[in-house]
């Protein structure tokens, strides 16, 4: 029997040691703290689930294939972990991101629509189309129950038959293993090998390997608002220009409208996790310029999480020793692939395929554009 080592359960350590539990591999997932743990990028109470990522055709064709992920885990969870409510993307010019994105998205057979600012008003109780050439409506798009979805993964893993360790994992020497054999990672003083071993550590990765990954600090904000506000009926909405994005409120946790622009450098261990003022003054002046009705929402509830950021937004899927795999650089838009991106690593464990150039070790040329501009407009 093949045996693998996924080091981190996040969403996508997770879900990895769960596909290949359910595909006839030995999986022993290692966790540092527990799986859900709120330092975890994971751990965001949601998370945005689309298929629209500009010109990049691959991360939309990868983000529909998970959709139907997200759907079978709700299914064997017994409820509902991905609300699909909906997504609007305001765009400020005719011929940009959005534009390329319908275009994609047309030609993968993808459902979305092409709008005028006007018709913000139909998904929305109060709505500004101010400075906006269009919307685009992804009906497939939505929102995941983050927290909840990368707990009921790790369980359905070891359910499976993953044996979860706790502890901080090192790689091992190689003093105790047998070279080009297996490889290992030391956990709580004991070394453990398998026939391969994937980091699947997120911002902590960079603490382990010599990798192009920054770690910045994120606020994430949800406003109280009235129940007209709720999602599903209230769309998830992102202005791709602006960095900003959200949903409305879902298990009554406030409206999201977080600022995506990148934050200051972050300890995701140690990092003191509560949001500055700055935070929430950026959040609120964009819900103010285009939900006006919200202007004076009292914060409910933040967290604050970190971005694992690749000079390219690109990730790193990469093989640093013979059966050594990193599963890295997330870059602040890997939630919603988990399931399709665990089958896709699986494939490339099981010798089937290798990875796409586009993940490897090569110079990164900086470039934003995959997860929102980056920046704040
Ligand atoms: C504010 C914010 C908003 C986001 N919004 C979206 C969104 O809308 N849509 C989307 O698709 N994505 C979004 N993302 C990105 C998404 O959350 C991440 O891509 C995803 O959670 C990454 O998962 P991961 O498993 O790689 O990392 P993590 O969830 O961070 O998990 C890594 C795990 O590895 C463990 N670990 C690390 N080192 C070790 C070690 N040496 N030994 C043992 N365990 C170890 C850690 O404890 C941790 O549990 C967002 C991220 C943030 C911060």
């Amino acid at each position: 029997m093949k045996s693998v080592i996924v080091v981190g359960s996040g969403i996508w350590g997770s879900s990895l040691a769960l596909r290949l539990a359910e595909t006839g591999w030995r999986v022993t997932l290692i966790e540092q703290h527990q799986p859900g743990h709120v330092r975890q990028s994971s751990a965001g109470e949601t998370r945005l689930m689309r298929c629209a990522h500009g010109t990049e055709e691959w991360y939309a064709r990868l983000a529909w294939r998970a959709r139907d992920g997200w759907r079978r885990l709700g299914e064997r969870a017994g409820e509902e972990l991905y609300t699909e409510a909906g997504m609007l993307w305001f765009a400020q010019v005719e011929d940009g991101w959005e534009h390329a994105s319908a275009q994609v998205l047309k030609n993968l057979d993808i459902p979305c629509e092409v709008l005028d600012p006007a018709d913000g008003a139909r998904f929305f109780p109060d709505f500004n189309p101010a400075g906006l050439s269009h919307l685009l409506w992804e009906p497939h798009a939505g929102v995941i129950r983050a927290r909840r979805a990368t707990q009921i993964t790790a369980r359905l893993a070891e359910a499976a038959g993953a044996r979860l360790v706790r502890g901080r994992a090192t790689p091992a020497d190689g003093a105790a293993v047998e070279v080009g054999v297996e490889v290992g990672v030391e956990v709580g003083g004991e070394v453990l090998a398998a026939d391969r071993v994937v980091w699947a550590c997120g911002a902590w990765l960079p603490e382990l390997f010599d990798v192009p990954v920054t770690v910045t600090k994120q606020d994430t904000l949800h406003f109280a608002v009235p129940a007209a506000w709720s999602t599903p009926g209230t769309p998830a909405w992102v202005d791709h220009a602006a960095a900003a994005y959200g949903h409305g409120d879902v298990d009554g946790v406030g409206m999201k409208a977080t600022s995506d622009a990148e934050g200051p450098a972050y300890d995701p261990e140690h990092g003191e996790r509560a949001v500055d003022e700055a935070g929430v003054a950026h959040a609120r002046s964009y819900l103010v310029r285009r939900f006006p009705s919200l202007a004076s929402a009292p914060v409910l509830f933040s967290q604050v999480c970190q971005y694992a950021l690749t000079p390219d937004a690109e990730w790193i899927i990469t093989e640093t020793a013979p059966g050594v795999w990193l599963l890295g650089g997330d870059s602040g838009h890997g939630f919603k692939h988990a399931p399709a991106l665990a089958e896709y690593m699986a494939g490339i464990l099981d010798g089937a395929y290798g990875p796409e150039p586009r993940f490897g070790p090569h110079e990164r040329t900086p470039t934003r554009g995959l997860r929102t501009s980056g920046q704040a407009g």
